[in-house]
């Protein structure tokens, strides 16, 4: 018999779950506290860049990334034909950007290990770095260049995949308020206090972002999860002056279809605040204007935050868990979710269909490991 789905939380990661389950023949349903991609999500900058983003050591979280960006263009297809919307998938490639000579070492050690898992990066002297990006710095002595890196826009995505769902039929209940899970064993039932309502399903996928940690008393485990903000800002440029995705140590700049600039992003611990304040700004202005020069006597003309669902150990909460059968996560993904988001919902939905996800380390991310 199909099991009916129940997937908590509309961000990037329950609402792919949602389309991917669906795809396979699954009843679904997505229950939101707020807005479909009304959190991190629709924060995001939208980077698929999973070898600027682990520069150390190609750990399970690193290989969970890669695998996700390898089902990139397919998934980006298929959202984009089911629900008839664009998001700027941009095949662009990063440009990592180091200032001093000494950091080419760094960069080797890097591409060593990078390049066995098909990075085919390449080290840019500063002549090179400035054929790509002509309005760099000055001071910038060369980057790592990553030609498969992408970026999409990420409202434009999470819009995408609400949308696909919604076509294939999945059941969005959204503006809910809380929702307080009050069985997780033999089936799974919520309740909703502000409208009084319940649903129930025989699973539950908890994809709950940043407030995946508040549900350990219900959920009778602990979920290191907790926020982090990040604070990030665009600015308007008529003619598109940076053409690929630009990382150095202190942040990133990449350029959008529309002619937008978005730069990022600063962290800090803020509880579920979601506001911007003028010292992150102020410090993400600054480094802007360290990486291109003319962003120095530009202001943004918008800025935002959104927080960021961080674990202790930095890897997320992704299968089943091994005390109920009607229990699932997909949480934790900390600076990734866009990136992480095909992947996660193969996972979950493979999990669903009794069997497992070839060739990748899920133990590490086994959600009552903690
Ligand atoms: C500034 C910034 C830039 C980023 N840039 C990138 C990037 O370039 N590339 C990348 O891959 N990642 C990026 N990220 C990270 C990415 O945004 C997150 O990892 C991802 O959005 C997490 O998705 P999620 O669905 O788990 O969380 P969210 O998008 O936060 O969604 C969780 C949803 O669950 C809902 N919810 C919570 N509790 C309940 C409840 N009890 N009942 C019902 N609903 C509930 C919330 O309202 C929310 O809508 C960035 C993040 C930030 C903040």
């Amino acid at each position: 018999m199909t099991q009916h789905v129940m997937v908590l939380g509309g961000g990037v990661i329950g609402l792919s779950c949602a389309f991917e389950l669906r795809r396979r023949g699954f009843p679904v349903t997505v229950l939101e506290q707020g807005r479909c991609g009304g959190q991190a999500s629709g924060a995001a900058a939208g980077m698929l860049a999973p070898y600027s983003e682990n520069t150390e050591q190609p750990d399970p979280f690193f290989q969970l990334c890669l695998q996700s960006l390898n089902l990139y263009p397919n998934w980006q297809q298929a959202v984009k034909d089911v629900s008839g919307l664009d998001f700027e998938y941009s095949a662009t490639g990063s440009l990592y950007v180091h200032y001093h000579e000494a950091d080419v070492l760094a960069m080797r050690s890097r591409q060593s290990w990078q390049d066995d898992y098909g990075a085919a990066s390449e080290l840019l002297d500063g002549r090179r770095l400035r054929e790509l990006e002509p309005h760099i710095a000055p001071e910038a002595a060369g980057a790592l260049y990553y030609p498969g890196e992408s970026h999409v826009y990420a409202p434009g995505y999470v819009k995408a995949l609400e949308e696909a769902c919604r076509k294939l039929g999945v059941e969005i209940r959204d503006g809910l308020g809380e929702v307080q899970v009050t069985r997780w064993s033999g089936g799974a039932e919520v309740c909703c206090p502000l409208s009084g309502g319940t649903f129930r399903s025989d699973k539950l996928v908890v994809a709950s972002g940043a407030w995946a940690g508040l549900m350990e008393a219900a959920l009778d485990m602990r979920i290191p999860v907790y926020p982090i903000r990040g604070q990030i800002c665009a600015y308007e440029t008529p003619d598109m002056p940076v053409r690929h995705m630009v990382f150095c140590s202190q942040g990133y700049v990449v350029g959008k279809r529309n002619g937008s600039l978005v730069c990022g992003a600063s962290e800090d611990i803020a509880g579920f605040e979601t506001s911007v304040t003028s010292k992150g700004i102020d410090r993400l202005k600054s480094w802007n204007g360290k990486l291109f020069p003319f962003l120095g006597g530009m202001r943004p003309f918008h800025e935002w935050a959104g927080l960021r669902p961080a674990t202790h150990d930095g890897f997320p909460l992704l299968g089943a868990s091994s005390r109920s059968d009607s229990l699932l996560f997909a949480a934790g993904h900390y600076r990734n979710g866009i990136l992480l988001s095909p992947v996660t919902a193969h996972v979950i939905a493979d999990l669903m269909e009794g069997r497992e996800t070839t060739g990748l380390p899920l133990g590490a991310f086994a959600p009552e490991r903690f």
